[in-house]
């Protein structure tokens, strides 16, 4: 199954793709954490990508269109995969459809989190990162047992760069901008699946759940 996941930033889209990968045991793409990891690494990507990402916009197309190539043609990607991140621009999509076509395949679901600006705010200016691992926390909603330190492997939390109130409000306006656009691009060939992204982990994965299981049964009823 190949799947993508799309949302802003702060509908919870990264923690959503961990556990869809989880269940249905293909790989989480993430084009964020791989170039987060380029840039801790300061590897020669890491320094392309850098300050795009520190400003809250878009790294260029052709950077990202090249990680996603390259892993695609991992051999885990055989039984599906779930891009997270990917495509955010209508030029990557394109190229998406490309890179599969070419290998004979497509994707099956778009799943789209939807959920209000103000909300998102109050996420990502509260959200603290695992410096080691990249766990995620929020200092009010999921706080970690110990303050500033990962319950998982110990490492230290910080706040991102590009989750500081100025960037975050740029973020979301690249986001409408470039990635709205995304979104009817898939509607057009009927693969958006709408997901309500308000609520707790839990019930928002059961939604995703369910249109992905039972497609037809959502395409009567509509939105999420
Ligand atoms: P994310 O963790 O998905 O919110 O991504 C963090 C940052 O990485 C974004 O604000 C962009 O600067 C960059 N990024 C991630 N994915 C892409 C993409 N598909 N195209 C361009 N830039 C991206």
């Amino acid at each position: 199954m190949n799947l993508i996941i799309i949302g802003p930033p702060g509908s919870g889209k990264g923690t959503q793709g961990k556990l869809i990968a989880e269940r249905y045991r293909i790989p989480q793409i993430s084009t964020g954490d791989i170039l987060r990891e380029a840039v801790r690494n300061g590897s020669a990507l890491g320094v392309k990508a850098k300050a795009s990402m520190i400003r809250g916009e878009l790294v260029p197309d052709e950077v990202v269109v090249g990680i996603i190539e390259d892993r695609l043609t991992q051999r885990d990607c055989g039984k599906g995969f779930l891009l997270d991140g990917f495509p955010r621009t209508v030029a990557q999509a394109d190229a998406l459809e490309s890179m599969l076509g070419k290998r004979g395949m497509v994707i099956d679901h778009v799943i789209n989190i939807e959920i209000e600006v103000e909300e998102l705010i109050g996420r990502l200016r509260g959200r603290r990162t695992c410096r080691r691992c990249g766990a995620m926390y929020h200092f009010t909603f999921n706080p970690p047992k110990k303050e500033g330190i990962c319950d998982q492997c110990g490492g230290s939390l910080y706040q991102r760069d590009d989750d500081k109130e100025e960037t975050i409000r740029s973020r979301l306006r690249v986001y409408a901008r470039q990635t709205g656009p995304v979104i009817q691009y898939y509607a057009s060939e009927g693969l958006v699946r709408s997901i309500n992204g308000f609520g707790c982990i839990d019930d928002i994965f059961h939604r995703i759940v369910e249109v992905i299981e039972n497609g037809e049964a959502y395409a009567k009823r509509g939105s999420y």
